[in-house]
C-alpha cells in the first residue's frame, strides 16, 4: 500500500521512499510500526504468510556477498519494509566482519544509485530530517549564475560539523576540509557529492550498528546457514600473521618511524595513520591488531578507530585502498630517507613500502646481511 507525501512541489510515494532508503525516518517508522524490536521482528518473519520477506532478505544479503546490485524488494504488502532489517539480521547472527563490510558497501551503492534519480527536495529531505544535517539549496541555475565563478557549480550548501561527519572517511584530497570553499560555517557542495556523502553515512551507520540476535527460528536459520556455506567459499579470510621481531625489523624506514611513533602514543597526521594502518592490514595483520598499534594515540576513540581500520581493510582486501608508495610519502614529508633523518641501501632500489618489506623480509628469511647484491640484480629506482 503506498500513500504520497509532499516534498516542495515533488510528490513522492512514501512506499518507494522507504523501500529505497531504509535508514530514512519514514522506513524506520514503518518498520517499528511492524516489528518493534528484534524479537518480534524474528516472532512476524517466523508466521509462513511472511516467507517472502525471508527470501528476500536472503537474496539481498546474497547480493553484498557477491558485491552485485541490490535490488528493491518485490514483496507486495506494508511488509516489504521489513526485508533490509531482515538481511541486517542475518549478518549480525552470521557475525562475520567482512560479509558486513560487503553489506555496508553494497547497501551504500544502492543509496547512491537511487539517489542520482531522485529530485532535489527529496534529497534535502533525506539531510534534513533522516541524518539531521542541515543542507540547503544553493538556488537554481540562473540564482547560482550571480555568484562568484567559483561557487556556481555547487548545487548545495552543508554545515561544515555535517560535512565532517562523513568526508573525513574518503580519502580523496579534494574532501579535506581544507581543499573546500568555506563561507561562515557552510561548505558549498556539488549534487554527487552531497549523494556521496549520503551514501558514505549509511555506510558508516551500517558498520557502527550492532544487534543483539537470539536463537533463531528454523526458516531463518537454514538461511543464515546456506549464507554461511557461500561465505567460505567467497571470502577467503587472509592468514593473520604474527607481529613478531623479523616483521617489524623488515619494514622499511617509513613505516618503521610510523609504527614506534604510534606505539609510543605520538599524535600522527591522518596521513601517516593511513599510510600506517593500510600498510600493515595489507601485510596480513588482523583489523584488532592494527587498533592495538594506535590505542596509545593521545586522541584514540575505540569505535571511530574501529570503524576507520575497517573501513580501510575491506577496500585493502579489495581493488580499493593498498597503502601509498614511495612518492606521495615524500610529498607528505612522511619518508625519513627523503628528508635525511634514516637511511636504508634498499631504499632506492624500491618505489613503495611493500616491496622493501617483502625483499627484506626474503632476506631476513635467508639470513642475508650483505646487501651489495641490490647493485648487480636491480636498477636504482629513486635518487635519495
Ligand atoms: S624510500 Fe620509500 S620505502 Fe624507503 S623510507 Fe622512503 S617512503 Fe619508505
Amino acid at each position: 500500500m503506498s500513500e504520497t507525501r509532499e516534498i516542495g512541489a515533488i510528490h513522492v510515494a512514501t512506499s518507494l521512499l522507504q523501500l529505497r532508503y531504509p535508514f530514512s525516518v519514514q522506513a524506520r517508522s514503518a518498520s517499528q510500526k511492524i516489528a518493534r524490536d528484534v524479537r518480534s521482528l524474528i516472532q512476524i518473519l517466523e508466521e509462513p504468510v511472511n516467507s517472502q520477506v525471508i527470501e528476500e532478505a536472503e537474496e539481498r544479503v546474497h547480493a553484498a556477498l557477491m558485491q552485485s546490485e541490490i535490488k528493491i524488494p518485490r514483496t507486495n504488502t506494508e511488509e516489504a519494509v521489513l526485508v533490509y532489517s531482515t538481511a541486517r539480521l542475518i549478518v549480525e547472527r552470521i557475525g562475520n566482519p567482512r560479509l558486513k563490510e560487503y553489506q555496508a558497501e553494497t547497501e551504500s551503492k544502492a543509496v547512491n544509485r537511487h539517489l542520482s534519480t531522485e529530485k532535489e527536495p527529496v534529497v534535502i529531505d533525506l539531510c534534513q530530517s533522516s541524518l539531521g544535517w542541515t543542507v540547503e539549496s544553493a538556488g537554481s541555475e540562473s540564482q547560482r549564475a550571480k555568484l562568484p565563478l567559483i561557487l556556481r557549480s555547487f548545487n548545495f550548501r552543508i554545515r561544515f560539523e555535517d560535512y565532517l561527519e562523513v568526508a573525513p572517511s574518503f580519502h580523496s584530497e579534494k574532501w579535506k576540509l581544507i581543499n573546500r570553499h568555506l563561507d561562515s560555517g557552510w561548505v558549498p557542495i556539488r549534487r554527487s557529492e552531497l549523494d556521496r556523502l549520503i551514501s558514505g553515512r549509511v555506510k558508516q551507520l551500517i558498520l557502527q550498528s550492532t544487534m543483539d540476535v537470539p536463537k533463531l527460528p528454523m526458516r531463518l536459520t537454514e538461511a543464515v546457514q546456506r549464507i554461511e556455506a557461500e561465505i567460505t567459499t567467497r571470502i577467503q579470510e587472509r592468514e593473520p600473521i604474527e607481529i613478531t621481531g623479523d616483521v617489524t625489523t623488515a619494514f622499511p624506514p617509513c613505516i618503521s618511524q610510523m609504527y614506534e611513533d604510534s606505539l609510543q602514543g605520538k599524535n600522527l597526521s591522518h596521513d601517516a595513520r593511513f599510510a600506517l594502518a593500510s600498510f600493515l592490514l595489507k601485510i596480513g595483520m588482523t583489523d584488532e591488531d592494527v587498533m592495538g598499534v594506535f590505542k596509545a594515540a593521545p586522541d584514540f576513540v575505540q569505535n571511530l578507530a574501529q570503524y576507520q581500520v575497517r573501513h580501510i581493510s575491506s577496500k585493502s582486501a579489495g581493488e580499493g585502498y593498498t597503502p601509498p608508495g614511495c612518492k606521495k610519502l615524500q610529498g607528505n614529508s612522511l619518508c625519513p630517507v627523503y628528508l635525511r633523518t634514516a637511511s636504508d641501501p634498499l631504499c632506492t632500489y624500491v618505489l613503495h613500502p611493500l616491496a622493501f618489506y617483502e625483499t627484506r623480509l626474503w632476506e631476513i628469511s635467508k639470513g642475508i646481511t650483505d646487501h651489495s647484491w641490490y647493485a648487480r640484480k636491480r636498477k636504482k629506482r629513486q635518487n635519495l
